[in-house]
């Protein structure tokens, strides 16, 4: 496509403009090393903010990287379902209006429903991710109040989400008790004041704490000694619904956190709930209408698009499909040798090549949660070729592939590659591997 096919004339004029700012800048600066002629180099300049712009234009890729829950690629990718219930609630839905009676509904009420049938909890509200349900819960909970929190537990997850400046934004005092590796129920009990509001737990999703170390669990925090004003909050993060020990992975579970009888459970739609982006808050009724309630919750709440998906997600789990029909858990629970048999298909699709091999790997689940466990996985591997110059040709095909670039080779780990992408992975391999011998034939820099 051209430029001008590709761009609005208004954004091409402010690039010209830049550019033609940058080459006077160049010039007064060094002028004799300004080697081209000034129109070539604005022309130049002007491709490459169109490329890097293309580059960051949405789209469909093709994750071969092996990394499950890949932030740099949206996290959880939806079910089939869930993906349809999303599009469907595109146009015109009912999101507020019972289609029985004719009148007005509460939005989101069926999904509420189903996530407290779901979890065992008395009630549910959704938000637009748990680092919102965490803001809400400690502002509409805690307020002006202090909240206990294990000095073990002060995590810092991805985008700069410190906890310590949460509790701040969100005008509640942070007690900290024990110490970085041991906290005891005591030390909650003895931090309890008139002016505690809450207790809360989270979990530590993106690293890990070994050797001399005790915290009590959630069950020994819900029996604690504590006035009845005092809510005991679990900040879940992953959401696992699903008891994953026999692949390897040991998360803390929702239904363990309410049958604990945890006052609040917060966690992820899109971690291991295999979901679209959102908060999901369950627990007991009194909290949550209290959060319900709240002047911040209006600026929180998800659009219809979101409800459809969690809903169709939320139904999934209910029918105990939740291992085969939603790809994360699908992709967590898929054997090696599944993958290892979708890498020699993927290779009987391939140009024969001695540069080629399907080799033993390792997939990380990712986003934030079980760090530091892996999955044995296979990966084919291709050798002899620059393998960045390789890995970029790669993401400028058809579909972007994305893969990892590991000991002077190019990898692509299956385990995240579905079936019905073997295909389009395989057209772009051909033609990425071709790209990348004719460059190195004709010795022309990479682009
Ligand atoms: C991931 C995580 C969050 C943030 O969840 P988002 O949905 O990304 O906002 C909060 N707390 C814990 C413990 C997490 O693991």
């Amino acid at each position: 496509m051209t430029l001008r096919a590709r761009n609005t004339p208004a954004q091409i004029t402010a690039w010209v403009r830049a550019a033609v700012q940058g080459c006077r800048e160049q010039i007064l600066e060094s002028p004799e090393a300004f080697d081209a002629t000034p129109v070539r180099w604005i022309i130049d300049r002007v491709l490459q903010q169109s490329k890097a712009d293309l580059g960051q234009r949405l789209q469909p890729v093709i994750n071969a990287t092996g990394i499950i829950l890949h932030t740099n690629l949206g996290r959880s990718p939806m079910s089939d379902k869930a993906i349809t219930a999303a599009n469907n609630a595109a146009r015109y839905t009912n999101v507020e209006l019972n289609l029985e009676s004719g009148r007005r509904s509460k939005r989101g009420e069926r999904l509420m429903n189903l996530l407290a049938q779901l979890t065992g909890a008395e009630d549910a509200l959704v938000v637009n991710n748990c680092a919102a349900a965490t803001v809400l819960v400690l502002q509409a909970i805690a307020a002006g109040q202090e909240v206990i929190v294990s000095r073990g537990q002060l995590v810092e997850i991805g985008g700069g989400f410190r906890l310590p400046d949460v509790f701040r934004a969100a005008g509640v005092t942070l007690r900290e008790v024990g110490t970085t590796n041991r906290t005891y129920l005591q030390d909650y009990e003895n931090a309890v004041n008139d002016a505690t509001g809450a207790v809360i737990r989270v979990h530590r999703s993106n690293f890990h704490l070994s050797g001399f170390v005790t915290e009590p669990t959630i069950d020994e925090l819900v029996l604690m000694e504590r006035p009845d004003s005092v809510a005991v909050i679990d900040d879940l993060g992953s959401g696992s619904m699903v008891d994953l020990t026999p692949y390897g992975l040991d998360e803390p579970n929702v239904l363990e956190s309410i049958r604990a009888g945890a006052d609040l459970s917060l966690f992820s739609g899109d971690k291991l709930f295999g979901g679209p982006q959102a908060g999901i808050l369950v627990g007991k009724t009194r909290w949550i209408e209290k959060l319900r309630r709240s002047p911040i919750m209006r600026a929180m709440r998800v659009d219809k698009l979101t409800l459809a998906a969690l809903e169709a997600t939320a139904e999934i789990h209910l029918a105990g499909k939740a291992l085969t029909e939603l790809p994360t858990l699908r992709m967590i629970t898929t054997t090696p040798d599944t993958v290892r048999n979708r890498c020699e298909s993927l290779l009987t699709r391939l140009e024969p090549s001695s540069l080629l091999a399907v080799v033993p790997c390792e997939s990380q689940v990712g986003g934030g949660s079980i760090p530091g466990s892996s999955l044995p996985s296979y990966a084919l591997r291709i050798s002899g070729l620059p393998p960045h110059h390789l890995s970029h040709n790669l993401r400028h095909g058809q579909i972007p592939i994305q893969a990892r670039v590991s000991e002077e080779a190019v990898v692509l780990d299956l385990r995240t590659v579905s079936d019905q992408e073997l295909p389009s992975l395989a057209d772009g391999i051909n033609a990425a591997i071709r790209e990348t011998h004719h460059f190195a034939n004709t010795e022309t820099a990479p682009e």
